[in-house]
Formats: structure tokens, C-alpha cells, sequence
């Protein structure tokens, strides 16, 4: 499935939530849920009445767009999750979590999913010491996430750095600032992942 390049404060409005998808706007004034809390489009302050299967829907969409995942990669995700022990829709975003794009992100490597996407793409990190340039590239416990030694010193990386270094990084990682890498020391547990979704409505949706 192609990716969505259209704008993306209209999938926040779509969902009815913040998707945190623009970075330090989110947390500002100028969010456009803040502004318009209701879904874009001429229809889009009707009322309408959600059904079951549109709960489900919506908490699946809201997951994926979180996390830029595209449907057919998100359902490999859920068919990982249900073959691994423990409760299905925690192990799904765990999976979602322990991506390379995730984890440049949470640990304050990027200003966005969309720009860590970006970043790995274009081959700025490494993952214990060789080059990774996938960002569905999925980290264990133990893993240890850095930019590469060419990339440390352009500035876009150093202003990042400098910008995102105060934002608090999940207590399943261990951030080494100056060294500009990050290590994975477990899976996150479900209460230490924000992702503003319903779980169980994913299992529900993914199960019929
Ligand atoms: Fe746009 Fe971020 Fe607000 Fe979503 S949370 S509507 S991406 S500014």
C-alpha cells in the first residue's frame, strides 16, 4: 500500500485524537485538535454514531498511523503478536515499540515517527556497530542503536540533539547523550507504552 504524503494533523482529526505526528507543534497551540476537534471533510462535524465494528476500526487506524506502519505490515505485526506468549495486544505494541524508527524517536534522535523514518532511510545509524538502513528493522534487549560517525557531526544531528535532549527518554532504554546512542535493556511493559489506542479493540477487529 502506498504511503500517506497528505497532511497529517487531517489523520489526527480523523481519529478524534492527538497522534503526535508533527513533532514539538503537537504540544503547542497551533495543534489542529486543539483548533477543529472534529474529522475534516464537509461531513465532518455530523454526529454520528459509531458502531462496534467502527470502534475497532478507528483504534486500529489510530495505531498504525501512530506509528507510520502500513496495513499489510501492521497485521504481520498482529499475526507475530498472537504466536508469541502472553497477552496478544501488549505483544503487538511491543512490537510496534521495539522498531528502529520508534526507538530513534523515543530516544530523542528525531522530531517525529515520520522524520526517524527519514533518518534511518537515509542510513544515519548504526545497530551494534554495522549500518541500518530499514526502519521496520525490529531491536531486542541488549541492542544498542547509534549515529554513525559521519552523521555526528553535520549540524542537522547536533541542532536534534540539542533540541530533543531535555525530552524524557522510556525507562526500557538507556540514552547515552554525548556518545549519541541508545541501549535497548528490555521489552517495554504495556503501562510505560503512551500509544493512545484500545488494544483490545485491534485483537477484537484482527479476530473476526
Ligand atoms: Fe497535528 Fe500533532 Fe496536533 Fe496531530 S497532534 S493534529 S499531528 S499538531
Amino acid at each position: 500500500m502506498a504511503r500517506y504524503n497528505g497532511p497529517v494533523c487531517k489523520l489526527c482529526r480523523r481519529e478524534g485524537k492527538k497522534l503526535f505526528l508533527k513533532g514539538d507543534r503537537c504540544y503547542t497551540g497551533k495543534c489542529a485538535i486543539d483548533r477543529r476537534s472534529y474529522a475534516p471533510g464537509q461531513h465532518g462535524q455530523n454526529r454520528k454514531k459509531t458502531s462496534e465494528y467502527g470502534l475497532q476500526l478507528r483504534a486500529k487506524q489510530s495505531a498504525r498511523r501512530y506509528y507510520g506502519i502500513s496495513e499489510s505490515q501492521f497485521h504481520k505485526y498482529f499475526l507475530m503478536a498472537e504466536r508469541k506468549a502472553g497477552v496478544t495486544g501488549t505483544n503487538l505494541l511491543q512490537l510496534c515499540e521495539s522498531r528502529l524508527d520508534n526507538v530513534v524517536y523515543e530516544a530523542g534522535m528525531a522530531s517525529s515517527r515520520a522524520q526517524a523514518r527519514q533518518f534511518v532511510n537515509h542510513a544515519h545509524f548504526t545497530v551494534n556497530g554495522r549500518k541500518v538502513d530499514i526502519p521496520s528493522y525490529l531491536l531486542s534487549a541488549g541492542d544498542v542503536v547509534a549515529v554513525r560517525e559521519k552523521s555526528k557531526a553535520t549540524d542537522e544531528f547536533k541542532g536534534i540533539a540539542e533540541a530533543n535532549d531535555s525530552r524524557p527518554v522510556p525507562v526500557w532504554m538507556e540514552k547515552n547523550s554525548d556518545a549519541m546512542e541508545v541501549k535497548i535493556l528490555r521489552a517495554p511493559e504495556r503501562e510505560e507504552i503512551e500509544t493512545p489506542v484500545e488494544e483490545h479493540l485491534i485483537v477484537e477487529f484482527y479476530s473476526k
